[in-house]
């Protein structure tokens, strides 16, 4: 038996670079997977090409009342689901003198209401059967702020501040909520990076390389697994060393 068999595992944004990667790892530890996507189309490409089983529903994570209709649709189609991998986002970048309120709501809204917008569905299902993880994709630079991305870095810390208050409310009843804050990964967005600027971004890394998604969806499955119920309100860094604190 594998570690997560039997276990429903909804993962927004699973057909990004690194959603892709930690859906193929729980997948592989026995999960059933279910994912989000805004467009049909390009998710039904993606399922095509993946080795492993999943559900694709189609729900804006921004908004409330989409995510209200997909926990309906997973509950009547699979049952209560064990964990939750917010990992959908989405960056507009700019510097804060140029940035507009719709850049600022768009990064607010996908990368930080969603957070609540999905949580609020399934964390009744996970503390009614005592059983649940919810684990919230962070950044790097929510933990130490870049420059041209204070919408983003608000964002992903709050994703934080989240995380801790969850995981204190929930602690009894079986459920924890961690954060994962990825340093720079080499997924398809980075890698577009001209080669001469990602190596000035790979000098700042000590361990002299960007990240794999495959090394987030492992921290991600440790982290859902029944070996991590230590460990809640936690915030862990995968960065190779970029930032510490
Ligand atoms: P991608 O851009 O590759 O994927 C993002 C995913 O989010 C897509 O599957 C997209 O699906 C989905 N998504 C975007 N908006 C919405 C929405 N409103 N509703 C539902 N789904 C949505 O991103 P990455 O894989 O690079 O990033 C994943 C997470 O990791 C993000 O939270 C990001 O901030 C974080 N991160 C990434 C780093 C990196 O180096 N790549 C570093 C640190 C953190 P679709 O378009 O099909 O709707």
């Amino acid at each position: 038996m594998s570690k997560l068999d039997n276990k429903i595992a909804l993962v927004t944004g699973g057909t990004g670079g690194i959603g892709t990667a930690i859906c193929q790892r729980l997948a592989d530890d026995g999960a059933k997977i279910v994912t989000t996507s805004t467009n049909l189309e390009k998710a039904a490409k993606w399922q095509a090409k993946q080795n492993f089983d999943s559900t694709i529903i189609k729900c804006d994570v921004s908004n409330y009342d989409d995510c209200k209709s997909m926990k309906e649709q997973i509950e009547k189609e699979l049952g209560v689901v064990d964990i939750v991998v917010n990992n959908a986002g989405i960056t507009r970048d700019g510097s804060f003198r140029k940035m507009d309120t719709d850049k600022w709501s768009q990064v607010i809204t996908t990368n930080l209401n969603s957070v609540f917008n999905i949580s609020h569905q399934f964390v009744d299902g996970m503390t009614e059967k005592g059983y649940g993880r919810i684990v919230n994709i962070s950044s790097i630079n929510g933990q130490k702020g870049q420059f041209g991305q204070t919408n983003y870095s608000a964002a992903k810390a709050g994703v934080h501040g989240f995380t801790m208050a969850l995981a204190q409310e929930v602690a009894r009843k079986g459920v924890t909520v961690n954060t994962v804050s990825p340093g720079y990964i080499a997924t398809e967005m980075v890698m577009a990076v001209p080669e001469e600027i990602r190596n000035k971004i790979i000098a700042q890394i000590p361990i002299g390389r960007l990240g794999e998604p495959e090394e987030i969806g492992a921290l991600v499955a440790f982290l859902c697994s029944d070996e991590a119920g230590l460990i809640t309100g936690a915030n862990l860094a995968a960065n190779g060393g970029q930032h510490m604190h």
